[in-house]
């Protein structure tokens, strides 16, 4: 029996068809054709050229979601799509272009679902069709997992906001057009919350590299200083002080992505080490026929297998209108658990080649942490699941 990329995905009965197709005729050719070839240098550049996102969108990657009157495709899609996605953008072997290229998927939503038609008709159309760029600036110099504690502030003068504070870590914030900020309009915490789409060529806006990075090398990641920037009051994101709304609602779906690309990188660390598993002969026979390494891909198969199977299942609760947050914050660790684990077994069967760059092992090696600490690290999923609990 084969076990290759996709072997290794489990029949399950959410997939229809269309899933099937959007993977094998869109989003896999796109990969193959337009960022396979081109990955390493990418990565050697720490950059990758902007070409990338109006092909993207041509493809049809970008509009799943959003509403038809501005560019996206909401009929016969769903999140599933949105995950077969991730997890074919992560045959790349590189997570930093699956993150450049899915950051509007969280610094659009807000937008989309809480911003006025004014601000929906400026920003959503041009993003869709890859022309503009969003980012979603939230984490602060003074820290991430608590955002509702953040600093960066904005004050109401006459029909402007006047914004000060900084952002780090931000993905595509040194490119970004928009700039969808947390900042802070009233008294301390989640109720003293905004969110503003910031346009990107205000003056008063500075921004810096974070400088070299352990992974995601050819994703830009961006440190973004305001001073007294002025920001139009209509583009205010839904209401006043009610920013945690939108911001609660991004995480869910920023979570579930994170676990497909960890899914699909697991997979290429369980494919990757089987095929060298296989023609690598020591002592005398392949290393595939020695039982500590066969324990190796059982283990790696059995994490594999108990994500998807998990991730489905938060899909379609998804789909259905019955997310559950403390489902999806679990499923976020168990993804980034296997993820590591696999990166590590691939990387021992490998032995020394794995050790080498440009090999997507190594690369996958490198990016594990970024994955178990952006999008809410391991400890903050683990707090909120278990005070769903009520503990
Ligand atoms: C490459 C990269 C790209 C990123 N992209 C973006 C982006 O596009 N937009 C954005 O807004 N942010 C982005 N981030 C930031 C990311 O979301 C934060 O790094 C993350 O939320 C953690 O925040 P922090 O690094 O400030 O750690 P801190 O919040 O300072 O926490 C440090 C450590 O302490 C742990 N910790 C914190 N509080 C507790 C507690 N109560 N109990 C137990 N442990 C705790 C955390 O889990 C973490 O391990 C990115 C980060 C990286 C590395």
């Amino acid at each position: 029996m084969k076990f290759d990329f996709d072997s290794l995905i489990l029949k399950s009965p959410f997939y229809t068809e269309d899933h099937q197709q959007w993977r094998e005729w869109t989003v896999r050719p796109f990969v193959e054709k337009e960022i396979i070839p081109f990955i390493n240098e990418w990565e050697k550049n720490e950059s990758i050229p902007d070409e990338l996102w109006p092909k993207a969108a041509k493809a049809g990657l970008f509009q799943i979601g959003y509403p038809e009157e501005y560019g996206g495709v909401k009929k016969g899609t769903d999140i599933f799509h949105i995950l077969i996605t991730a997890e074919e953008l992560a045959r790349s072997g590189s997570g930093g272009v699956y993150a450049s290229l899915s950051v509007q998927s969280i610094g659009l939503p807000p937008i989309s679902n809480f911003g006025s038609d004014e601000l929906k008709n400026e920003v959503i159309p041009k993003i869709l069709a890859g022309e503009k760029r969003i980012c979603l600036a939230i984490t602060e110099p003074s820290g991430g997992s608590d955002v509702a504690n953040i600093k960066t502030n904005a004050f109401k003068d006459g029909d402007h906001y006047i914004v000060n504070g900084s952002k780090t870590f931000i993905t595509d914030g040194l490119k970004s057009d928009w700039l969808t900020t947390a900042v802070r309009t009233g008294g301390e915490g989640v109720n003293g919350v905004s969110l503003i789409a910031i346009p990107g060529n205000l003056d008063g806006i500075t921004r810096d590299s974070v400088g070299k990075k352990q992974g995601w090398w050819c994703s830009d990641t961006a440190t973004i200083y305001f001073e007294n920037v002025k920001v139009p009051i209509k583009y205010l994101i839904g209401n006043e002080n009610q920013g945690f709304k939108p911001i609660v609602h991004n995480f869910n779906n920023e979570r579930i992505g994170i676990v497909a690309a960890c899914l699909g990188a697991s997979r290429i660390c369980f494919e990757d080490a089987l095929t060298w598993a296989k023609e690598r002969i020591t002592f005398s026979k392949p290393l595939s026929k020695h039982q500590v390494i066969q324990h190796k891909f059982a283990e790696m198969l059995r994490k594999i297998n108990a994500t998807q199977a998990y991730m489905d299942l938060c899909g379609w609760q998804m789909i259905n209108g019955t997310t559950d947050a403390a489902d999806i914050s679990m499923l976020k660790v168990q993804a980034t658990l296997t993820l590591e684990f696999c990166a590590r077994e691939a990387s021992q069967i490998l032995g020394g080649i794995s050790y080498v760059r440009d090999s997507r092992i190594e690369r996958i090696y490198r990016e594990v942490r970024v994955m178990a600490i952006g999008g809410g690290s391991e400890e903050i999923m683990r707090d909120l699941s278990s005070r769903q609990m009520g503990l």
